[in-house]
């Protein structure tokens, strides 16, 4: 299954990502990951990724289109993958369509995870990571055992300046991907409010993978 989840930054793109590429059975390449993985490397990559991610906006097209095809092209992604935070804009949808083209394949959907502003800034600000495992909390839903724990940090992207411009940077530049994939047939809205539990359940009943 070749999958794409669309949302707004805190929508809990990453925390389905994880579980349902897990039950399909399939690599979830998160390009957030990516990027973030690279800045703190300081690979090319990363320097060149760097003062976009700090700003909220996006990496540009080229640099992001040619890291995607580089990590499509190795075997693990050769049957199936969920992409996660990618594409981000109409023209990286079109790249990614060309991409799969080329390899004689094509997306089976795009799941797109509906949250209010006023959620996603909710679980954007309490979002707080694990330096040791990379493991996602947040201080109210899904609490750390300890919360002064030196392991835990905030990324810097999820402070309240920057978590404005990323909201606005989805609503001109990723929310019309929403009906690129509906032109296509291929958009599943996701109600992305409850439980973790619950949005997996209907998202994996919208792919038809429910158990
Ligand atoms: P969130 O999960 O909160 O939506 P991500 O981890 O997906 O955030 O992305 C963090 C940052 O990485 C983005 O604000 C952007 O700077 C960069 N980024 C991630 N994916 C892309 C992409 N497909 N195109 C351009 N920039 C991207
Ligand atoms: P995204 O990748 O879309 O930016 P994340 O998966 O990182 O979003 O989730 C953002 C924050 O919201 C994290 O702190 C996560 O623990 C929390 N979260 C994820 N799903 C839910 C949910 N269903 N209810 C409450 N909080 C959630």
């Amino acid at each position: 299954m070749r999958l794409v989840l669309v949302g707004p930054p805190g929508a809990g793109k990453g925390t389905q990502a994880e579980i349902i590429a897990e039950r399909l059975g399939i690599p979830k390449i998160s390009t957030g990951d990516i990027f973030r993985a690279n800045v703190s490397g300081g690979t090319p990559l990363g320097l060149k990724a760097k003062e976009y991610m700090d700003a909220g906006d996006l990496v540009p097209d080229e640099v992001t289109n040619e890291m995607v095809a580089d990590r499509l092209a190795q075997d693990d992604a050769a049957d199936g993958f969920l992409l996660d935070g990618y594409p981000r804009n109409t023209e990286q949808a079109k790249v990614l369509d060309g991409i799969l083209k080329a390899a004689g394949a094509e997306l089976d959907l795009a799941l797109e995870l509906v949250a209010s502003d006023d959620e996603v800034v909710r679980r954007l600000s309490g979002r707080r990571v694990s330096k040791s495992t990379g493991k996602v909390y947040h201080l109210e839903f899904d609490p750390p055992a300890d919360p002064d724990s030196d392991d835990l940090y905030q990324r810097s992207d999820d402070r309240p300046e920057t978590i404005k411009n990323r909201l606005k940077v989805y609503a001109e530049q990723t929310a019309p991907l929403v009906g690129y994939y509906e032109a296509q047939g291929k958009l599943v809205e996701i109600d992305a409010i409850g439980e973790v539990d619950e949005v997996t359940a209907r998202a994996l009943t919208a792919i038809g993978a429910a158990e």
